[in-house]
């Protein structure tokens, strides 16, 4: 227990401390009487300051402010700013989603800059993130042993991390099975477990009641309801993280492989009800298929409904918009491309998949009131996806795409494109 919470702590410091360093581009300055300026300006903010890099910021502020002295490396300020601004683009990239360009960026500036451990360090969380935690352990042997340089505080946390990879690794690879205590509750319809940090049978009645509601959800919706009990895992995010990150290429908070697994609060409220109403679709409809594909289908039934429990009836003005750009732009993802899965896509491409495969559901259900859940029927009693999926809308694959690619041109008159040509929109 102790011991646990001692590896959070160190976990939270590095993280702080990277999120202090890296929050922006904003200049820190020190005048003469020794004060601290922040500044997004290139100006002194006082006559006589003078520029330092964060590096030099815990040597100024003794330490107290970021907590713990980072080396200030061999380079020249303003090198180093150079340096850091290419780690805080680097940083962005990745928040943005194109990870592997942030990526590239930090491992190059993690070999021409082996005395500064920002790149490598984040390169190491990033690593974590996704999953990869054997790059992780890796990345972060090789940042301890070129960084002759650190400060003891800071190889003391990188150590204590390196033993928390230790144990993920061995979680990952099910050796650790048995660390975590498991508790159940069973209701005719559901098998539900969960993790000792939620403890008490509370927790299980309630998660009980909104699987209820879920399942009431889906049967309105689509008129189909599983007919054995499903189980279904919840997890504390840091438990579900530590399992799972590295099945999937993006974010994700629940899957379903027969089983529901998804992360929830302690105090679960309606976040928990939009994810499940999400999962428990997938379940009904791999009861239905025997399999997860057609993928376009099955989540854009899925992140539909999830939506519309969450309150949101239907694609937003905003989003027609990015289905209209991915046209203009040509990024738009073939609906024939994504029958087998969303492997492959990252970041904002899997967005506009989930989106593209959201959009095709509602405008069929529109046009045809009821009929994926009449098609989803079909297919449960036997028939080819396709062919029920003609039977029920008269289109196949490639006709739905090119009905879905008119509905979304429709939306946006040809003199709205003309002038955002003219006004010159970037
Ligand atoms: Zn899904």
């Amino acid at each position: 227990m102790e011991e646990h919470g001692r590896r959070w702590i160190a976990f939270a410091a590095v993280a702080a401390l990277l999120t202090a360093l890296l929050t922006g581009v904003v200049a820190v300055w020190t005048d003469e009487e020794g004060r601290t300026w922040l500044s997004d300006r290139d100006a002194a903010p006082a006559e006589g300051a003078r520029r330092v890099s964060p590096g030099d910021l815990s040597l100024v502020w003794g330490g107290d402010v970021l907590g713990e002295p980072l080396e200030a490396g061999t380079n020249s300020v303003d090198e180093g700013d150079r340096y850091l601004a290419e780690v805080f683009s680097a940083r962005d990239d990745i928040r943005r989603g194109e990870i592997k360009r942030g990526l590239r960026i930090l491992r190059r500036l993690w070999r021409e800059h082996p005395g500064r451990p920002e790149a490598g360090y984040l390169l190491v969380l990033v690593e974590r993130h996704r999953g990869r935690l054997e790059a992780a352990h890796q990345t972060l042997e090789a940042v301890l042993r070129t960084g002759a340089e650190l400060a003891p505080e800071w190889r003391d946390t990188a150590t204590r991390l390196q033993a928390e990879l230790v144990e993920e690794i061995a979680l990952a690879r099910g050796d650790g099975a048995g660390l975590w205590h498991e508790e159940s509750f069973d209701t005719p319809n559901f098998r539900i477990v969960y993790d000792h940090q939620f403890a008490g049978r509370d927790y299980g009645r309630r998660v009980a009641r909104t699987l209820e509601r879920v399942r009431e959800h889906m049967r309105g919706a689509i008129g189909l309801e599983m007919e054995r009990p499903l189980d279904v895992r919840l997890y504390t995010k840091a438990h579900y993280l530590q399992s799972y990150k590295h099945r999937f290429g993006f974010a994700t908070v629940g899957f379903y492989d027969g089983t529901i697994h998804v992360v929830s609060a302690r105090h679960p409220r309606d976040e928990l009800y939009a994810l499940l109403v999400h999962e428990y679709g997938h379940a009904l409809f791999k009861e239905a298929l025997g399999s997860h594909q057609p993928f376009f289908l099955n989540e854009g039934i899925c992140d539909r409904e999830e939506e519309r429990a969450r309150g949101k009836l239907r694609v937003a003005r905003g989003e027609w918009r990015q289905l209209f750009d991915a046209l203009r732009d040509d990024s738009w993802i073939p609906l024939h491309s994504i029958v087998r899965g969303f492997g492959g896509l990252e970041g904002k491409r899997a967005l506009l998949a989930y989106l593209e495969s959201r959009a095709v559901v509602e405008m069929i259900e529109e046009r045809w009131p009821g009929a994926t859940g009449r098609w989803l029927r079909r297919c449960a009693a036997g028939a080819a996806w396709e062919d029920a999926l003609r039977a029920e809308i008269g289109l196949d694959v490639e006709a739905l795409e090119l009905a879905l690619q008119d509905e979304v041109r429709s939306r946006f008159p040809p003199d709205a494109l003309s002038s955002d040509l003219g006004g010159g929109a970037g």
